[in-house]
């Protein structure tokens, strides 16, 4: 079974439908067992840029705001019995995996201040 890539914390578990057509952009609505966002969904609720309906071109910083707050609360898992077991540790994602996972969206991770309590 094909899988894809959450575009926000990088699992690379996600079944079913990639969460943004790639030609269309649209939202699959699946929600990520992982972080928990709502492809089509969070970027206009669980994020606060100011937008009423977020234009397509602000998707990348809500990403990123999205992620950071994420990370900030201690990256939580969205749906644990959904989400590899080895993965997590009193419902949180691992710090390895989350740096595994983060490598995989090719983030900039030595400039991201969210990361400076991480062991990279
Ligand atoms: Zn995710």
């Amino acid at each position: 079974m094909e899988t894809y890539t959450c575009p926000i914390c990088g699992y690379d578990g996600i079944e079913d439908e990639t969460p943004y057509e790639e030609i269309t952009n649209a939202p699959s609505y699946e929600i990520c067992p992982c972080c928990r966002f709502q492809y089509g969904y969070s970027e206009d609720h669980d994020v606060d840029l100011g937008y009423i309906v977020t234009p397509d071109e602000m998707k990348e910083a809500v990403f990123q705001l999205y992620r950071k707050q994420w990370i900030e609360k201690g990256a939580v898992v969205g749906h644990p019995e959904s989400y590899p077991k080895a993965f997590q540790e009193n419902g949180k994602v691992k710090q390895e995996i989350i740096i595994k996972q983060l490598k995989r969206l090719n983030l900039p991770l030595d400039n991201l201040t969210f990361l400076e309590e991480f062991k990279l």
